[in-house]
């Protein structure tokens, strides 16, 4: 009768459950339970109990499984809000109203811009919204798939535009677990380079180690697959995933972009200091280009050098910004 034996009595279950391996044909299969309870607080429809059950069970799943989630009020508004971003952006997709900016990442001994990252941008409303706010719904309804093609499309096609007017500058475009995949990822990839004319070696695919490691098999086989065509592969928030040293030599990555929680300690912590010199330094002797992300200060940029560290971007440098300002910027014989 009370929450707490509730509680008791799911996790008691989940344990029994956990405790020994069931027997499937002559396999044997290790299981362990997501388990969500909802309480009828003396009302309310059987539908909305079973409903609220269920939304504490995403609820157990999405915090790692194997576990009891009791539903709170504020889950099914998380629930809602969600859906209704979700539908905002599917319109937003649809009306082609999703943009891009461009953050320059620039060659320290010549302050020559090399490249660009391309970067997503959703206004709501007529305010924006944060990439780290949609992307995550993106990724649970399956949006992120159209989005990335738009986002790939228009950046190549800028990237292209750019090149043909004389200016050799590469674009990189960041890639999510879905998209890569996706069957039929590299192929589609391949396909907008043909549309839009983009030599591959002039586009790089970044992705975070936590892709790398959990995309698996079919998803090396595409990455693989596009860097034999040329396309560069980028490590993107480096040092803050679980990818050890080891995975560099087993992984054939181009480049490796140093976290900014690295770069932000520079000249104020000392172990972060070395870690970021031992990650250039490794990079280096593996023949991998090191791209330092977050440069906000005058220290970071003068200790990143120091260390051998030869490309970077972050707000010192440049803000991320539209086409026109990547332009005048370039054009105006900056910096
Ligand atoms: P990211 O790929 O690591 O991109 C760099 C982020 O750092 C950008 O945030 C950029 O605006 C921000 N930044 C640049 N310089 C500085 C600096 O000096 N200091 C600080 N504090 N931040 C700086 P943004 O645009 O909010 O994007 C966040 C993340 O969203 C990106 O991180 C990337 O993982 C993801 N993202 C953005 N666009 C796309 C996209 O088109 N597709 C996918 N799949 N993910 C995207
Ligand atoms: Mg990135
Ligand atoms: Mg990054």
């Amino acid at each position: 009768t009370s929450a707490p034996e509730i509680v008791d009595i799911a996790e008691s279950l989940g344990r029994a459950i956990a405790a020994e391996p069931f027997h499937v044909a002559d396999r044997e299969v290790s299981l362990t339970a997501s388990i969500g309870v909802a309480l009828t607080g003396g009302g309310g429809a059987p539908g909305h109990l079973l409903r609220n059950a269920d939304v504490a069970m995403s609820r157990a799943k999405e915090s790692g499984g194997g576990r009891v989630e009791v539903f709170a009020a504020h889950m099914h508004a998380d629930v809602m809000r969600r859906l209704e971003m979700a539908s905002e952006l599917r319109a937003a997709i649809t009306a082609g109203k999703l943009g891009l900016e461009y953050q320059p990442v620039v060659e320290f001994a010549t302050s020559r811009v090399v490249g660009v990252e391309a970067l997503v941008r959703w206004s709501r409303e007529g305010h924006p919204v944060p990439p780290a706010e949609f992307l995550g719904v993106a990724e649970d309804s399956g949006l992120i798939v159209q989005i990335g093609e738009q986002v790939l499309r228009e950046a190549c096609a800028q990237a292209a535009a750019w090149r043909s007017s004389g200016w050799g500058i590469g674009v990189s475009v960041n890639f999510s677990l879905r998209q890569v995949t996706e069957a039929g990822f590299a192929a589609s990839v391949l396909s907008v380079l043909d549309e839009t004319g983009l030599p591959p070696g002039a586009l790089t695919l970044e992705v975070t180690e936590r892709v790398l490691i959990e995309g698996g098999g079919p998803m090396a086989d595409g990455l693989n697959e596009l860097r034999r065509h040329g396309v560069r592969l980028a490590i993107d928030d480096f040092g803050t995933g679980y990818a050890s040293l080891v995975y560099l030599r087993q992984l054939a990555v181009d480049i490796i972009k140093i976290d900014p929680s690295f770069v932000a300690g520079l000249g104020a912590d000392g172990t972060l200091a070395m870690l970021t010199r031992a990650i250039i330094q490794v990079g280096h002797d593996l023949g991998i280009e090191v791209v330092a992300e977050g440069i906000e200060r005058p220290e970071h940029l003068e200790l990143l050098r120091e260390m051998g560290c030869e490309l970077g971007q972050g707000y010192l440098i440049a803000k991320p910004m539209d086409a026109r300002g990547i332009e005048a910027l370039v054009g105006s014989g900056w910096p």
